[in-house]
C-alpha cells in the first residue's frame, strides 16, 4: 500500500536518509529500531510528509504523491488527493504533543471537527468511542495537566484513531515515559495490533519490537541495514552492526 522508493533526504548539508526504499503492506506491523541520529524519525516524517524528501517518490495505494530529484517519477495523484491520503496516516509523537488548554475529549475531537467539518455530536460519539478503546472515557473531561504520562500518550493514541487512519506511525511512543507507565502505552499499542491496524513504529522495547512485529527494519546511518522477521532479526542478525547494537540494548 505504501512503497517509498530510494528516499534521499538532506537537512542542509547533512545526508540524513541515503537512499532508502521500504514497502508497507496493508496489515503490517513495522518496528523500526536503530541509533540515534540513523534517521528514524526522518523517515517517519517524510512518509506523512511533516518533511519533504529530495530525491525518490512515495507512492501511496498505487498513486505517486510526493517524487523528487531526477528520476523522472512524476507525482500522479491531484492536490486534493495527496491531501486525502495524509490524513489517512495517524501519527503518535514520543512528546504527546497535545493541546494543554483543551480537555482529553477536547483534544480527540478537535481534528474529526476542523479537518473533517464533523459535526460537533458526531465528533463527540467518535471520541468517546476511542477514549473508551484506550481506557480513558472516564478521564475524558480531564487536562492534560491532570494526566500521567501515560494517560496524556494514551489521549494521543485516541486523538490519532478519531480520524479513522489506514496506518499508525509511531515515533518512540514510550521513550518519554516512567518505567511503570509503559505498559499501559504498549498494551494499547497491542490491541491495535489484533485488529490488524497498519503500524510502523520507532522503538526502544526490545522485548514489544520481537512479541508486535511482522517485520523488524534496523537503520543506520540513513540507510536500512536489515529488514526482516523479528525470528531472524533478533536470533540471528545478519550484520554485525545490529549484534553489538542488541548487545547494548538487552
Ligand atoms: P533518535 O533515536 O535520537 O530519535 P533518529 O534516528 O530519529 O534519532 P532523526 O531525528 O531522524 O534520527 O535525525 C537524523 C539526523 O538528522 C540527526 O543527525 C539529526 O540531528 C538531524 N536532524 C533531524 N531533524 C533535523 C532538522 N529539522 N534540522 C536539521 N537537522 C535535523
Ligand atoms: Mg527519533
Amino acid at each position: 500500500m505504501i512503497r517509498m522508493s530510494n528516499i534521499h533526504k538532506y537537512f542542509g548539508r547533512l545526508h540524513v536518509l541515503k537512499g532508502v526504499s521500504l514497502e508497507v503492506n496493508k496489515g503490517e506491523i513495522i518496528s523500526i529500531i536503530g541509533p540515534s541520529g540513523s534517521g528514524k524519525s526522518t523517515l517517519l516524517r517524510c512518509m506523512n510528509q511533516l518533511e519533504r524528501i529530495d530525491q525518490g517518490s512515495i507512492e501511496i495505494e498505487g498513486v505517486i504523491v510526493e517524487a523528487a530529484g531526477d528520476t523522472g517519477v512524476k507525482v500522479t495523484a491531484s492536490h486534493p488527493e495527496v491531501r486525502a491520503t495524509y490524513r489517512k496516516m495517524g501519527m503518535v509523537f514520543q512528546g504527546f504533543n497535545l493541546f494543554p488548554h483543551m480537555t482529553a475529549l477536547g483534544n480527540v475531537i478537535e481534528a474529526p471537527m476542523l479537518v473533517n467539518k464533523m459535526a460537533k455530536d458526531d465528533a463527540v460519539q467518535i471520541a468517546e468511542k476511542q477514549l473508551a478503546k484506550v481506557g480513558l472515557l472516564e478521564k475524558k473531561d480531564a487536562y492534560p495537566s491532570k494526566l500521567s504520562g501515560g494517560q496524556k500518550q494514551r489521549v494521543a493514541i485516541a486523538r490519532a484513531l478519531a480520524m479513522n487512519p489506514d496506518i499508525m506511525l509511531f515515533d518512540e511512543p514510550t521513550s518519554a515515559l516512567d518505567p511503570e507507565l509503559i505498559g499501559e502505552v504498549l498494551s494499547v499499542i497491542k490491541n491495535l495490533a489484533q485488529e490488524h491496524m497498519t503500524m510502523l513504529i520507532v522503538t526502544h522495547e526490545m522485548g514489544f519490537a520481537k512479541e508486535i512485529s511482522d517485520r523488524v527494519i534496523f537503520m543506520d546511518d540513513g540507510k536500512i541495514l536489515e529488514d526482516s522477521s523479528p525470528k531472524e532479526f533478533f536470533d540471528n542478525p545478519r550484520h554485525p552492526r545490529i549484534k553489538t547494537f542488541l548487545e547494548k540494548m538487552l
